[in-house]
């Protein structure tokens, strides 16, 4: 190790630049606030944009959705998975309209494409499962949305 010796003794020895150490992390300590909150007794309030778990949108109980293959198309984890049929009341709409909500990176690119505004990300953050989860359209029904 190199030592300047010209340097003054004080510096050399460590001893105050040690104390001056522990002075910062003891105004820190008592004096700054905590940037940790505990979860989950404590909640952030995050903003309004953020980006969490789908849900399609329905009016009256039909769904949005026209199965036009945008967002399948566009996502680039590739975790949507839509099968398009055919009923009295719609020309076209998803019989299978899944998610694999582990491959998605939450990019909110399936919710920009959509031409029908029928695929919306809530701001739901609490996705923890023991098990791979496949969101199918049942559950996306389930209408969580603030947007
Ligand atoms: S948020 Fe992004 S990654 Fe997730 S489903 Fe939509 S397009 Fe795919
Ligand atoms: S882009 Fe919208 S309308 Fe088209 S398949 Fe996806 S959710 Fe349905």
């Amino acid at each position: 190790m190199l030592v300047d010796r010209k340097a003054p003794v004080t510096s050399r020895l460590y001893v105050v630049e040690i104390l001056k150490g522990l002075l910062i992390t003891m105004k820190n300590m008592l004096f700054s606030r905590n940037v940790t909150i505990q979860y989950p007794e404590e909640r952030r309030n995050y903003s309004d944009r953020l980006r969490g778990l789908h849900y399609i949108k329905a009016v009256n109980g039909v769904e949005n959705c026209t199965a036009c293959m945008l967002c399948p198309t566009v996502c680039p984890a590739e975790c949507i998975h839509i099968e398009a049929g055919e009923r009295p009341d719609k020309e076209k709409f998803p019989i299978k309209f899944e998610i694999d909500i582990l491959r998605c990176c939450f990019c909110g690119m399936c919710e920009e494409a959509c031409p029908k505004d029928a695929i919306k990300l809530s701001t739901i953050y609490e996705m923890s499962q023991s098990k791979r989860v496949v969101y199918d359209k049942e559950m996306l029904l389930v209408q969580r949305g603030n947007r």
